[in-house]
Parts: C-alpha cells; sequence; structure tokens
C-alpha cells in the first residue's frame, strides 16, 4: 500500500526519544530528559500579547500564502540588521517551521540522482528529506579533532560533477559549533565557479556564547547569490509550538517554486503566529532572548566541566547553540545501546550519535534547568563506572 518513498523514511530519533521519555515520566518514572532540541523557556510575553490582540482582531482568516507583508519587511529587516543581508520581499517566503522550509527547498530542487553534501554530525532530518526527495546524500566525516567543522580540502574532494547542494549548519546542531568569516570564506572559495547552492540553516543564530556569527550568504557576492538562508523562531524565542520559520534567496526564481509547492500543500502558516513572529523578529524580544542566551551560558559551563570530570567521556565547549556532543568512545563503540541501556538503568534520555551519522558519541541537550543537568550528569557518571 506504501509507497517506496516513504518506506525509505525513517522516524525523526530525536523526537522520537523525547516522546519516549515523556511516556516514562507519565508512567511515574523519575526521567531525566536532555533529548528534546526545545528551550524550556516560555515564549516573550510580548510575543504571546501580539498573538492575543490578533485573535481579539479577528486576524483568524487565510492570508497570502508566503506571509504578509508586515511579516516578510520584519524578516528582511532583520536579515539587514543582523546579519548585513539585503533581500526584497520576493526573494523571502515565510514556512511551517524551518523544517518545513527545508522539505519545500528540496522539493524545488532535488532530482533524482543529484548529490547533497552533508557534513556530519548533522542534525537528523536533512539525509532523510534528501533522500525522500530522491537525491543521494554524501557525507563529509568530522570528529572533535577539527571542532566538527569541515576543511576546504574535504569539501573539494566531496564535489562532484552531480554536487546540488553544500547544507550548512551554524551553529550547529548536534555539535554547537560555529564557522568563523574566515572559515566560511575559504569554504566558499572552494565553491566558485560551481552550481552547487548552499543551504545555510541558522535557525541557532541567537544563541552564541563565544566569537560572533556570520551568516554564509554574508561572506561574498558569490556566496550571496548561492545560499538560501534558512531561520526562524523556534529556539530564539521559545516558539517551537508556534511553527514560523522563513528562507531568503538571491534566486527569486527558487523562492517562487517554494510558494507555488506551498501553495498547493499548506498554504500559509497560521495568521496568528504571523503576527506574534513580527514581535520575535523586530527587536521586542531582545531582553527575553539575553536572558536566556546568559542561562544557557551558565548551564553550558557547568555540564561541560562535570562532563570532562568523567572518567571515559570528553566533550568539547561549543561555542553556540544548546547541544554538548560527548565523546564516549573510551567506554562504548556503540553508542544506541549506550543510550538504551541509560535510559532502561538510570532513568535518562540522551540522543545516541549515530542517529546524527556519528558514531561514538551522544548528544546531550543543556536546554534544561540547572539542578536537573547536575543531578542526570550525577547518574551518567555512575553508569559509566559501572560499564
Ligand atoms: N534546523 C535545525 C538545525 C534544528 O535543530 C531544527 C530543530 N527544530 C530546525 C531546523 C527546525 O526547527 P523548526 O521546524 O521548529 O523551525
Ligand atoms: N530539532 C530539534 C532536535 O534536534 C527538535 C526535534 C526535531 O525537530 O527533530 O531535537
Amino acid at each position: 500500500m506504501l509507497t517506496n518513498r516513504i518506506n525509505t523514511l525513517s522516524e525523526s530519533i530525536t523526537i522520537a526519544i523525547t516522546t519516549l521519555a515523556q511516556e516514562l515520566k507519565a508512567q511515574g518514572k523519575d526521567v531525566l530528559s536532555f533529548s528534546a532540541g526545545e528551550p524550556d523557556f516560555g515564549t516573550p510575553q510580548v510575543i504571546k500579547d501580539a498573538a492575543i490582540q490578533a485573535i481579539n482582531n479577528n486576524f483568524t482568516k487565510y492570508t497570502a500564502v508566503d506571509g504578509i507583508p508586515a511579516l516578510k519587511e520584519a524578516v528582511a529587516h532583520k536579515l539587514k540588521r543582523d546579519n548585513g543581508l539585503e533581500y526584497a520581499p520576493n526573494q523571502i517566503i515565510v514556512n511551517n517551521g524551518a523544517k518545513h522550509s527545508l522539505f519545500n527547498l528540496f522539493s524545488a530542487t532535488i532530482d533524482k540522482g543529484d548529490e547533497v553534501i552533508i557534513p556530519a554530525p548533522y542534525w537528523v532530518t536533512y539525509p532523510e528529506l534528501v533522500k525522500y526527495c530522491g537525491g543521494d546524500v554524501v557525507e563529509i566525516q568530522t570528529d572533535d579533532t577539527s571542532a566538527f567543522k569541515i576543511t576546504p580540502q574535504q569539501l573539494k574532494n566531496a564535489i562532484t560533477p552531480k554536487s546540488k547542494m553544500l547544507i550548512l549548519t551554524t551553529p550547529s546542531n548536534p555539535t554547537g559549533s560555529v564557522y568563523s568569516k574566515e572559515e566560511l570564506t575559504a569554504l566558499g572559495k572552494v565553491l566558485e565557479g560551481t552550481k552547487i547552492i548552499v543551504a545555510s540553516d541558522e535557525m541557532y543564530e541567537k544563541l552564541i556564547y563565544d566569537g560572533e556569527f556570520t551568516s554564509s550568504a554574508a561572506v561574498s557576492q558569490d556566496m550571496f547569490e548561492r545560499t538560501v538562508t534558512i531561520n526562524g523562531l523556534s529556539k530564539s524565542v521559545a516558539m517551537t509550538g508556534w511553527r514560523f520559520g522563513y528562507m531568503a534567496a538571491h534566486n527569486s526564481e527558487l523562492i517562487k517554486a517554494t510558494k507555488k509547492l506551498q501553495s498547493q500543500s499548506t498554504s500559509n502558516i497560521n495568521s496568528i503566529t504571523q503576527m506574534a513572529a513580527i514581535k520575535g523578529l523586530d527587536g521586542s524580544a531582545d531582553a527575553d532572548i539575553e536572558m536566556m542566551r546568559q542561562a544557557f551560558i551558565s548551564r553550558r559551563d557547568e555540564a561541560v566541566k562535570l562532563f570532562n570530570a568523567i572518567d571515559g567521556l570528553s566533550v568539547l565547549k561549543p561555542d553556540g547553540a544548546f547541544y554538548l556532543f560527548v565523546n564516549i568512545k573510551e567506554v562504548s563503540n556503540d553508542s544506541l545501546n549506550f543510550a538504551k541501556d541509560l535510559l532502561a538503568q538510570k532513568e535518562v534520555a540522551v540522543v545516541p550519535g549515530v542517529g546524527f551519522g556519528s558514531e561514538g558519541y551522544f548528544r546531550f541537550s543543556f536546554a534544561t534547568d540547572i539542578e536537573s543537568i547536575r543531578k542526570g550528569i550525577k547518574r551518567i557518571e555512575e553508569f559509566v563506572k559501572e560499564l
């Protein structure tokens, strides 16, 4: 009954483990979950107020497929103010979360047999969606010795005549690594003369703890023209459930093509979310963003210190996002069983590295209160000692 296409798609492992942890909790188990890629903070009041006002004003009808003009303007202003990027409204589309942006982008650009270069470890969704759209995944493996970042030489080696796209995630999920301006410039140089599209996922842009953030599209005119910038508000202002994401591209034909797909599939995103999202983009929530960032810095520092004190485990201090990618190679070469046993024996949920394409690690989200982080790492320490 089902298509081959759907049969080859795997369920999101990050969502699967988070759901399992929630079920165990509901059964009364004392589960500590570090699997969710979701801030534990509430959405800022100024954003919620805008949504309530939208409802009371009956702003509850269909809107333009690609987003209301005021929202697209807010996106354009944000990209100019924060990233130094100039996009006109016809170069921007608003989607139901950045995951939906990626789906629309891949659907519009990837044909059967096209190769998509994905640095590993990667966010779980990329290879699955690429394969679903008929593309072939070309992985570039990285590890902690290069802070999980690809080098220009590695990129050069991965390019073939079939290369259609490179996916860059900065800051990275699951490692928190951030590409510097120099590193992005060097990668951009390798792409010169090719037709390769860069999909730059900048979802964690506001969660930078050390160094500076640079958009891939901002490093050269050549990169600006080939890059599709993808972003949203799920992580920066804790709006995961509202479903808002967007993409911006120099090539307005590409944006038009994704709009066509959206017009026949989901139509516009929720009208109330659109009004709320303007407040998430225009600076109204900046104090809330800074409060969350400071909390993440304290949690990161504490968690990194505690993990590195455990015999057999090691972790790099991430420059951004809210994940640690913990190296377990001294104690296990099977991250899936490590995570399963940890959940069964110590009631601690983490995501195995193998789900992100890198064996020998697990992902630990520190988007949780500091007491739970301390308690959880203590349990992980006991678990490792008993191995
Ligand atoms: N990109 C990255 C790197 C992510 O971690 C996520 C996780 N939610 C997304 C995109 C998608 O976010 P959303 O669909 O909630 O906007
Ligand atoms: N992106 C988040 C994560 O990596 C949310 C879950 C998902 O969308 O897969 O955990």
